[in-house]
């Protein structure tokens, strides 16, 4: 673990740094606040290290990323995209919606940048969708519906996640959710972060200059190659592949997926290469297995539709109360889900 916490730079080096202090209410500090602990996960160009806090003796997931890596990789980027929405999580803390990973605080000595997190202590979903050996409808209801109320946060905000899928969704010690990775997350321009208005997610137009900030997919250029898309293979949307920019009905998308892997272990389009999976995704090949749950069945199929608009939930004036109101989650109370005991499994 590192050691030290040396004068404050930006990511490319000198400055005051964008990265490191106390905006949104995130506060500032440095590795002497924390004793470090085992190393929990790696990314691709950090690792999460579990520490405990030294006036709270809590305990906390400090992702610590080395500068020169990010350069090298140019992920400059996403590592901004990922700490400004992290901040503007925790500055508009819902705390019936308090499904996402928590930052405290972030800082950076001269080589690497430390985000400090919520521990998410019992792993991720896909580790327990692997676990529920019988696929259980109760607990798919509760995670399909704790992740339904994060997304209508995002979304609600004007935030897009792009890349939901089971690795990105941990648990806590009370096995609620925390989404995570927001990386290739994007907030919305300004005129599309509006609340749904009729023809919101109608992206076939292309974008007009009003659409391009630098949040957006697009800046003028042709459309984006399909080894350029954000997000993972199986669970991008349709629109994705065909160099459409995302849109909240391709988190919806995704949700379908996640709701079709947790009642059967697998995701719904699976192929021995990228581009195999690519195809089935957008000839939407996909098949239920005997005994899949009739609610979910009808859920995956509303939600995995290939025209955006049409996905259900995708032009509600209100996210949403129309796959809220789908049989599948009939008996689920969405006003206590935050402080809901999680079904035990089957
Ligand atoms: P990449 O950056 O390549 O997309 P990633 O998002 O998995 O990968 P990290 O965010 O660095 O990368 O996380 C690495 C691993 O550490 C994760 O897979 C997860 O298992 C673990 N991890 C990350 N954040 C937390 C957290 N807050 N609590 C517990 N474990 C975490």
């Amino acid at each position: 673990p590192p050691s030290g916490s040396g004068s404050v730079g930006s990511v490319t080096g000198g400055g005051s740094g964008s990265v490191g202090g106390s905006v949104g209410g995130v506060r500032r500090q440095s590795v002497q606040d924390f004793y470090f602990g085992r190393l929990i996960g790696e990314g691709s160009f950090s690792s999460v290290f579990l520490a405990r806090e030294v006036s709270s003796n809590r305990e906390l997931a400090i992702k610590v990323c080395d500068k020169r890596h990010i350069l090298r990789e140019k992920k400059q980027d996403y590592i901004q995209s990922e700490k400004r929405i992290l901040v503007f999580i925790h500055a508009h803390w819902d705390e019936k919606r308090p499904f996402f990973v928590r930052i405290q605080s972030t800082f950076q000595d001269a080589q690497r940048l430390y985000f400090v997190m919520t521990y998410a202590k019992n792993g991720d979903l896909l580790k327990f969708i692997e676990r529920m050996a019988q696929k259980d409808i109760d607990c798919t209801q509760f995670y399909a519906g704790q992740l339904l109320a994060a997304v209508e946060f995002l979304h609600e905000h004007g935030i897009l996640h792009r890349d939901l899928k089971p690795e990105n969704i941990l648990l806590t010690e009370r096995m609620h959710i925390l989404i995570t990775d927001f990386g290739s997350a994007k907030f919305l321009p300004p005129m599309r972060r509006a609340h749904a208005h009729p023809g919101e997610v109608n992206e076939s137009r292309r974008p007009t200059d009003d659409d391009v900030d630098d949040t957006s997919d697009y800046s003028g250029e042709p459309p984006p190659k399909r080894a350029s898309f954000v997000g993972t293979a199986q669970y991008v949307s349709p629109e994705i592949l065909t160099g459409q920019p995302s849109t909240r009905a391709s988190d919806l998308w995704a949700i379908g997926c996640i709701l079709y892997q947790m009642c059967t272990g697998l995701p719904p389009f699976q192929s021995q290469s990228e581009y195999l999976i690519f195809q089935k995704i957008q000839r939407l090949e996909y098949c239920f297995h005997e005994g899949f749950d009739e609610n979910a069945k009808d859920l995956v199929r509303q939600l995995l539709v290939i025209a955006p608009t049409e996905r259900l939930g995708a032009l509600d004036a209100v996210y949403y109360q129309s796959i809220r109101a789908h049989p599948f989650f009939m008996g689920l109370d969405f006003e206590s889900l935050h402080e809901a005991t999680p079904p035990a499994l089957a």
